[in-house]
């Protein structure tokens, strides 16, 4: 098998998956719980937060929670209600995940104003349009570090430099898939209020993530209940879960920011190949613009479906254009928002990496594809 959707989740490490065993098994002590096993369950958490506090180099407390997606939810519905009476203007990148979309739209209709940054031909927002959507009365600016659709590099340090003209306004960073990928040290996650990531984006389990905020203060709870972890979010801390999450970003981390250049490589060898033999096809993910991990391209005149469905007949798989639109019938924000055609959008896949191909298994993919152009080339545009 050949699993190339990466974006979408990846394969937990051993190591992960024997760290969360262990503190099932022998630190099963609830750590709000009065008693000397408590507080050895409770150092856990603080080495597992020593770990994050030094990965992301930053002074942010974290809150642990399902996912992005909960994050995601916390911090803007938080923000936006906890800070209404001094603004009702929220601004934000128009090519983000439904997990901060939905919240968006949930949030304009108990009254909010959204205003849409502009988007360039890379899938990047336009800092231009963003300083002219800026006032006074902006509370909370919302944009993603890398675009999950095609890897765009989103300028998330220009951003909170421009912010800090603006003290009042609250800056979400959605770092989903940068965690655990690549060297953050870009992003200046210093100037960030807080930022969001999901452990199983990173060779970590799934149901784990965490949203780093600057000042809890800043946000109104949207759940209510025991406080185990401060005001904001309440319910038995998943202890287990947490240790292995520090366990997955520290390898995950090693692996992948030594090994950039080399998939900045192997994504400049596919594009090459791609050009060459299959000229038909379009190349959506620029090599400048976007991360190395992640190859999105469009058959036109065949659906991105197609495509998928021909390479699982050589146990290849990739996703149409991201897992969670895979399922609805719109098309897909990010690629609309680059000016794509709608037969573009519609042919487009996504091809993400775990690690560096093997020369052998790199052949193996290329193979495929060659062998599907071929098949379709008639009917493509
Ligand atoms: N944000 C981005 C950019 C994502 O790619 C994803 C998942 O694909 C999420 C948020 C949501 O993550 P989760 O499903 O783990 O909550």
């Amino acid at each position: 098998m050949i699993y190339l959707d990466a974006c979408a989740t990846t394969k937990p490490y051993e190591e992960v998956l024997r760290s969360f065993m262990t503190v099932n098994e022998q630190y099963y002590a609830n750590p709000n719980s009065p008693h000397k096993f408590a507080s050895t369950v409770q150092t856990l958490i603080e080495a597992s937060e020593e770990q994050f506090t030094s990965h992301f180099q930053t002074e942010h407390a974290y809150i642990y929670t399902s996912g992005a997606t909960e994050s995601n939810n916390i911090a803007l519905l938080g923000v936006a209600r906890r800070k209404k009476q001094f603004g009702q203007t929220i601004v934000a990148s128009p090519i983000e995940h439904p997990s901060i979309l939905n919240p968006l739209k949930q949030l304009e209709k108990e009254g909010f104003n959204i205003l849409w940054m502009n988007v360039d031909q890379y899938g990047c927002v336009d800092i231009d349009s963003f300083s002219n959507l800026m006032s006074t009365d902006v509370i909370l600016v919302t944009c993603m570090a890398i675009n999950n659709i095609v890897g765009s590099i989103q300028p998330i340090k220009a951003l909170g430099e421009m912010l800090q003209h603006y003290p009042k306004a609250h800056f979400h960073v959605d770092m989903t898939q940068a965690v655990g990928k690549m060297d953050l040290n870009m992003f200046e996650l210093s100037k960030v209020d807080s930022f969001s990531f999901s452990a199983h984006k990173f060779h970590g389990i799934k149901g784990i993530g965490g949203l780093a905020i600057m000042n809890d203060n800043q946000l109104q709870p949207i759940q209510y209940g025991g406080q185990q972890q401060t005001t904001i979010k309440s319910g038995t801390i998943n202890v287990p879960a947490i240790v292995s999450m520090a366990k997955a970003l520290n390898e995950s981390s090693k692996l992948k920011i030594n090994r950039y250049n080399e998939f900045i490589q192997q994504k400049d060898g596919i594009h090459r190949y791609i050009q060459k033999n299959m000229p038909k096809i379009k190349l959506n993910s620029d090599i400048e613009h976007t991360v190395p991990h992640v190859i999105n391209l469009s058959f036109k005149g065949v659906t991105g479906e197609v495509i998928v469905n021909a390479l699982n007949e050589y146990d290849i798989y990739v996703s149409t254009t991201s897992a969670c639109h895979s399922k609805h019938q719109s098309l897909n924000e990010t690629l609309s928002h680059m000016n794509m055609s709608v037969e573009e959008i519609k042919g487009s896949i996504r091809i993400s990496f775990d690690d560096i191909l093997s020369n052998e298994t790199l052949d193996e993919l290329l193979k495929a594809l060659r062998e599907i152009y071929k098949s379709v080339e008639e009917v493509m545009n």
